[in-house]
C-alpha cells in the first residue's frame, strides 16, 4: 500500500492517509468497513510520535475505503498518480491461500482472502504494514520482550501465552506465535518515516505505485484495450 504522509506544523501531527479501493467477490460494505477500522484502530493503539526536524509529532492515520466494480476499477488504476490510492482484491481464496501485497514493500497493490478473517485477525493490518514499506523483523525470537510487533511472520517464537496453544513447547506444533497477539508498535511506525521526505507543503509519497490488478485467483490480470 501506498500512502499520503501530511505534516501539520501547527497542531504537530502527521497524519498516514490511505484509501483502500476495494473490488472483487467479496468487496462488500462491512468486510471493507471492518478492515478499515481493524487498520486505524491498531495503528493508534500505540500513540506513537516520531521526530521530524527535531521536533516531535504525534502520529495519525485515516483509512478511507471505497467499493469499485471490476469495470470501474480498470480505468481508475490505469490512470492513478495518487500514493493514497491502494487496490485491493477481496476474494474467498487464491492460488497461494493466503493475503498477500504487489511487487515489492510499499507496492499499491494487493490481493486479500476472507479466509484469513480479514478486519478481525490483524491480517490485514500487517498487509498494510507492507505497503507502508516495513518488513518482517530479522529477530524470530521475541521469548521475554512480550507482545511483537505487527511485521512479525507467523512462526515467530514467542512466550508461551501468546502460541496458539500455551501448553507445548515453543517451535513445536502449535508453538509459535498465533497472530492475533500481534501488536503495531512505536518503534514501528518510527521506521515508516526513516526515509520519507517532505515537500514545502508538508506532503510525503510513502510507497511506490504499480497499479496492478488482480484476477480472481490472484494472477495478474492483462487489462488490453
Ligand atoms: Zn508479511
Amino acid at each position: 500500500m501506498a500512502a499520503l504522509a501530511i505534516r501539520n506544523e501547527q497542531n504537530k501531527t502527521v497524519t498516514i492517509s490511505a484509501k483502500l479501493i476495494f473490488y472483487g467477490n467479496h468487496a462488500t460494505e462491512e468486510l471493507a468497513q471492518a478492515i478499515a477500522n481493524e487498520i486505524r484502530d491498531m495503528y493508534h493503539e500505540p500513540k506513537a510520535s516520531v521526530s521530524l526536524d527535531e521536533e516531535r509529532y504525534e502520529v495519525r492515520i485515516r483509512i478511507d475505503y471505497e467499493l469499485v466494480s471490476l469495470a470501474e476499477v480498470v480505468p481508475l488504476s490505469i490512470e492513478n498518480t495518487n500514493f493514497r490510492y491502494n487496490f485491493i482484491r477481496l476474494e474467498a481464496q487464491n492460488h497461494v491461500t493466503r493475503s498477500f501485497m504487489g511487487f515489492g514493500l510499499g507496492d499499491n497493490v494487493g490481493h486479500w482472502i476472507t479466509t484469513d478473517n480479514l478486519g478481525k485477525s490483524t491480517t490485514a493490518t500487517h498487509e498494510f504494514g507492507h505497503a507502508l514499506g516495513l518488513d518482517h523483523p530479522a529477530r524470530i525470537d521475541f521469548r521475554g520482550l512480550g507482545n511483537p510487533g505487527i511485521m512479525a511472520p507467523r512462526g515467530t517464537i514467542v512466550d508461551a501465552s501468546l502460541q496458539w496453544n500455551p501448553l507445548v513447547a515453543a517451535g513445536e506444533y502449535g508453538g509459535t506465535l498465533n497472530p492475533l497477539h500481534r501488536r503495531v508498535q512505536a518503534y514501528e511506525i518510527e521506521a515508516i518515516f526513516k526515509d520519507i521526505v517532505f515537500d514545502d507543503n508538508g506532503y510525503a509519497e510513502i510507497g511506490h505505485l504499480s497499479n496492478v490488478l488482480f484476477s480472481e485467483n490472484g494472477n495478474v490480470l492483462n487489462v488490453f484495450f
